[in-house]
């Protein structure tokens, strides 16, 4: 188990060769490659996934089986959110749990019961195993089985993984959706499946643009009730809001979806072609659909400009943690100007990256994993305007004058779509704007 606790610092287990082919990657059509590095790493664990589940989901509850660092994991990355009816919580393994003297099943079973008689407005209960429970090997699945028995269908329990062995840090919404898909109804009926999490607004409003152009039927994954769960078959097109869903993806594809393949709605240029190609895979009017399109895309330049101002020929450095890394590299630089030092990435899944790859100007370096050592002393070597990179890594860089922007907020803002387009600029342009107010102080 890791020691360190926000980020975790956790040792990968796959055996990802520490290679050190340092390469030249993206634009054009040759493969890009990419330097791959195994290392000591800093990201989170999909533990800090549950802190924008349970947003979207407010019948759902996440409760993980786990150590008190588990609970302060979560606790740290909610911040402020302290509710008076918090939607998740820890159930945390004692020492006679781990030493195997406990029957963890029987504990698991009361504190399950006892919540949702306290909580009887619960749907869906999710068990999200840990560090600790996956060591102990706790059979969950079984427990959610058993689980979902007992409540006579009252409650559905969930299981699914967000341990640090197994998942980094946005995988852990992967992993919560694989845990629905069973339960999705079959039909096939033509609809657009918008899949991952957008904050209600923003998905409010390409629901409202997709009706404008033409396509009635759009649904989304996850759901904002627990239970209302989208259909999946043959009529469905997937349309990935977010790049780091391969195994949701891939098991959407094989009960019948079609995955759209198109840059994912990050700026303007990107949310362009993401709602182009939705409206391409159903024949939609192009004239109708550039009349949707056209303003929205003159308002969006309009707001990034200020940014761009600041922005314009910066050096940027990204750190591996969300998987986002690649589409906003590829924003920042087209539509902002910034020089890409180097785009790390902790899983590059190339299918679902490969629209985007495309655009990247040719000839940026590309990581995939981490060293992290090894990648400062390339960050100390560039001294990069800025650095995008997580909480554990950002002051102390920032001690060493490098500026530097907290890629957690990347998945806790409104950034998708070209309404967002000026706000997601001026995350990047703020930190800049403030280091030289500083200065000038
Ligand atoms: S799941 Fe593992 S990495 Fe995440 S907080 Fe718990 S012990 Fe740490």
């Amino acid at each position: 188990m890791p020691s360190s606790v926000t980020p975790s610092s956790v040792t990968p287990s796959s055996d990802t060769p520490a290679g050190d082919a340092a390469t030249r990657a993206g634009g054009g059509d040759a493969p890009p490659e990419v330097r791959k590095e195994s290392g000591q790493r800093e990201v989170f664990c999909g533990l800090t996934s549950i802190v924008w589940l349970h947003r979207r989901m407010p019948d759902a509850f996440f409760l993980v089986v786990g150590s008190r660092t588990c609970a302060h994991l979560i606790q740290s990355a909610a911040g402020v959110m302290i509710f008076a009816e918090p939607r998740f919580g820890t159930a945390i393994l004692g020492e006679r749990d781990l030493a195997g003297l406990a029957d963890a099943n029987e504990e698991l079973d009361r504190l399950v019961r006892d919540l949702l008689e306290r909580r009887p407005e619960i749907r869906t209960l999710f068990l999200v195993g840990s560090c600790p429970s996956e060591v102990i090997k706790l059979d969950l699945a079984r427990a959610a089985e058993r689980l979902t028995q007992q409540m006579a269908g009252r409650v559905r329990v969930l299981n699914y993984t967000g341990s640090g062995i197994e998942t980094t840090f946005t995988q852990g919404e992967d992993q919560a959706l694989m845990a629905l898909l069973p339960h999705l109804p079959a039909s096939d009926e033509e609809q657009l499946l918008i899949v991952g999490t957008l904050a209600d607004a923003v998905e409010d409003r390409f629901t409202t643009l997709f009706e404008r152009m033409g396509l009635p039927r759009v649904r989304s994954l996850p759901p904002r009730r627990s239970t209302d769960l989208p259909p999946i078959g043959k009529g469905t097109r997937l349309l990935l809001a977010q790049p780091f869903l391969s195994a949701t993806a891939r098991a959407l594809a094989h009960r019948g979806g079609q995955l759209i393949t198109s840059p994912y709605p990050f700026g303007v240029e990107g949310s362009r072609l993401w709602m182009e190609a939705a409206a391409a895979s159903f024949n939609l009017d192009p004239a109708a659909v550039a009349g949707v399109l056209d303003p929205l895309v003159e308002r969006g330049r309009r707001a990034i400009e200020p940014h761009r101002q600041v922005l314009r020929g910066k050096r940027l450095f990204l750190m591996p943690d969300s998987q986002m890394e690649i589409p906003l590299a590829r924003f920042l630089a087209r539509e902002c100007g910034m020089e890409l030092v180097e785009v790390g990435v902790p899983y590059l899944d190339r299918q679902l990256m490969a629209a985007e790859q495309a655009l990247l100007p040719a000839g940026t370096p590309l990581s995939e994993g981490q060293d992290v050592e090894r990648q400062l002393d390339r960050v100390r070597a560039e001294r990069p305007d800025l650095v995008v990179c997580g909480l554990g890594l950002a002051n102390p860089l920032e001690a060493e004058g490098l500026a530097t922007k907290w890629s957690i907020e990347l998945v806790f803002s409104p950034i998708h779509g070209c309404d967002q387009a000026g706000e997601l600029a001026e995350l990047f342009a703020r930190p800049l704007r403030r280091r030289e107010l500083i200065s000038f102080a």
